[in-house]
């Protein structure tokens, strides 16, 4: 079996678009200047900007003003959770989020815990996603927000959103409701305003337009406090020069992702199908979470029985397979994972777990590849893995 390059990491992040990195250099080379000077090079690099807010808009139905650019999904989390709190905090200081959230949501409601909020968690259930009895339980007249993340990273599963915009706006239409979109927008239709979502994060990097740009949509009239103040870019919700590139290339990627979604989402989800469908057949092997519409179209979680994580994602990664562990998102606490434990999984299936991503530019052959790899290595390794 020859050594391949199979990149199934792309929850963790993904390759740039070619078209995207051509857009990249053209822009850095000759659309330099800075889009708040007055000058036709600064004018021609703001209506680069102009663009992809449009490309943007378009993609999620919305008015371009409701974009704003951050650095990152991070950043778009941070602005939407701390931001939002801070700006309503006279109607109450009570907000809701799941137990299975990314840490850039997590550790934002640690930081408002500090400052005097209380936050519920929520549980998962088994299928790593929220009751809607428990949320409706939860809300009270001081809710202010409830943060949710539309596609969990580590098993893909898909939250009930459009159930909970509904639900939060019947229960107290005052609570403002922000769905992380990072493992979603690019992978789904979203449309904030059907949904009841009143700000949504994405990330670049997950979508082919690579690091250091991310988005945060925030629905007209809705109050955020800026986090980054300074000169006042971006009507003052995100001060700092923008990064023209990337902005750029968000756009651009977003406008390549969501021309051809729905045949892309056919073609990820029988690949997905194709993948669980052989899998299965390894002794020891369980899929955890949802599988078909009901999960994310890309990402495909995998306990294997008698391994230790780590050790197979090395053994694969000599084969030339790139994969994760449970999530590459944390540098705080690699390896066991708080998602598969919420969900209940086994203990000695906790640390036997691998996450495999797939893009668009994931081929059947590569899956086949992976499947042989495995079934090689994964008797091996289970011979000298001392429990
Ligand atoms: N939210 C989720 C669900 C993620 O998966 C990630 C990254 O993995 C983030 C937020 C953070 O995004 P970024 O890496 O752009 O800061």
């Amino acid at each position: 079996m020859e050594n391949r390059d199979i990149y199934l990491d792309n929850s963790a992040t993904t390759m740039a678009f070619p078209e995207v990195c051509e857009l990249v250099g053209r822009t850095m080379s000759t659309l330099y200047g800075n889009p708040s000077s007055l000058h036709s090079k600064g004018m021609a690099a703001a209506a680069e900007i102009k663009t992809a807010r449009e490309r943007i808009a378009k993609t999620l139905k919305c008015e371009e003003k409701e974009i704003v650019f951050t650095s990152c999904g991070t950043e778009a989390d941070n602005l939407a959770i701390i931001g939002g709190a801070l700006a309503n905090s006279r109607a109450g200081k009570h907000l809701i989020t799941s137990s299975i959230e990314h840490p850039a949501v997590l550790n934002s409601m640690k930081t408002l815990e500090d400052l005097g909020f209380e936050v519920t968690y929520l549980p998962v259930d088994e299928t790593a996603r929220i009751r809607l009895s428990d949320l409706e339980a939860a809300i009270r007249p001081d809710t202010i927000l409830v943060s949710l993340m539309y596609i969990n990273n580590e098993v893909g599963s898909v939250m009930p959103i459009a159930e909970a915009g509904a639900l939060i706006k019947r229960v107290n239409p005052r609570t403002l409701f922000h769905v992380d979109a990072v493992q979603a927008y690019g992978k789904r239709v979203i449309k904030p305003s059907a949904e009841k979502i009143d700000m949504l994060s994405a990330s670049g990097h997950k979508i082919h337009a690579g690091k250091g740009v991310g988005f945060l949509y925030i629905r007209t009239g809705v109050k955020v406090k800026p986090l980054m103040v300074g000169g006042g870019q971006q009507k003052g919700m995100r001060s700092g020069t923008e990064n023209v590139p990337g902005i750029a290339a968000m756009g651009l990627a977003s406008q390549m992702l969501y021309k051809n979604i729905a045949e892309d989402l056919d073609r990820l989800y029988e690949l997905k199908e194709y993948f669980i469908s052989q899998v299965s057949t390894i002794e020891g092997a369980y899929v955890n979470g949802l599988t078909g519409r009901d999960s994310a179209p890309h990402v495909i979680s995998v306990s294997f029985s008698g391994i230790k994580s780590q050790v197979f994602l090395n053994a694969l990664n000599q084969k030339g397979i790139y994969v994760s562990s449970g999530s590459a998102c944390s540098t705080n606490h690699p390896g066991i994972s708080d998602t598969l434990k919420a969900m209940g999984v086994k203990k000695e299936l906790l640390d036997s777990t691998i996450r495999f991503s797939m893009s668009v530019f994931t081929a059947k052959e590569d899956l086949d590849y992976t499947l042989e790899s495995i079934r090689e290595v994964l008797p091996m390794l289970r011979k000298f893995t001392k429990r």
